[in-house]
């Protein structure tokens, strides 16, 4: 499939139309931003690596009978991926504290959650992707079933699971992530976006190195080598 009309360009990806109404392809960037984009950056053949790892891991919740976007991966930076609208929201999942949980609540950090914490954040870059809750989702007109707001934390429980567990084998420990969920054409909800080192937090299960967005976040380097690293895991 072509790449046809650019439709959106986001701070890690360009969405293209295709001759398919309903397919679109995703084109992952080298960019990097952090802090609602105060700062930005880039790192040469970081698309590629974040196209490969969010294809495998896509590939994997598949064998997991979860629904995804994903249909295929085009090249090093393309995927096809089956179009959705967006829900405005964005769903952290964390297994140990790190970021903006330690700093809001004063929870220590690197401490192991008693269990998994879901939450949910309003994705408006200008009021800088506030934490809200199922009230908040209803009033804003988000989601107004209930219903529908347990189902995308019960399918973020179970990617999860899923992605927990295959970390663990690959030495790699799921700190925390951020999904997004949007509705197909048959009015679905399914997992969209990505999930790659820009939207996890990886740390290895030995020496409690960070293998994710937080070397570019907190300059400490090496970044593309941390998504080579878990791009190989990943694959071995
Ligand atoms: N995250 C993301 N995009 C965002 C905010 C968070 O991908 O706009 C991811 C982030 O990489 C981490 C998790 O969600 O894996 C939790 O992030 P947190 O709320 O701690 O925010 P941060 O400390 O990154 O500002």
């Amino acid at each position: 499939m072509e790449k046809q009309e650019m439709l959106y360009e986001g701070k890690g990806k360009k969405l293209f139309a295709t001759d398919d109404e309903h397919i679109v392809i995703a084109e992952f960037k080298d960019d990097l931003t952090a802090f609602n984009a105060e700062k930005k950056g880039k790192e040469s053949g970081k698309g590629e690596l974040n196209c490969q790892i969010s294809s495998a891991l896509f590939e994997l919740l598949a064998q997991h009978n979860i629904a995804t976007h994903y249909i295929k991966r085009l090249n090093m930076r393309d995927m096809l991926c089956k179009k959705v609208t967006i829900i405005p929201i964005e769903v952290v999942v964390r297994n140990i504290a790190t970021g903006s949980l330690t700093k809001r609540l004063g929870i220590s950090e690197g401490s192991i959650l008693p269990h998994t914490l879901v939450e949910f954040y309003y994705k408006d870059d200008a009021l800088g992707d506030p934490l809200i809750n199922d009230e908040h989702c209803k009033i804003l007109g988000i989601i107004q079933e209930q219903s529908q707001l347990e189902l995308l934390k019960a399918q973020a429980r179970q990617i999860n699971e899923v992605l927990k567990a295959f970390f663990d084998k690959k030495g790699l420990r799921l700190v925390d992530f951020k999904l997004e969920f949007g509705h197909d054409n048959a009015g679905n909800i399914i997992l969209a976006d990505e999930i790659s080192p820009d939207s996890c937090r990886l740390w290895d299960k030995q020496t409690n190195q960070k293998l994710d967005k937080d070397r570019f976040r907190e300059n400490l380097g090496s970044v593309k080598v941390a998504y080579e690293e878990v791009l190989r895991r990943i694959l071995a």
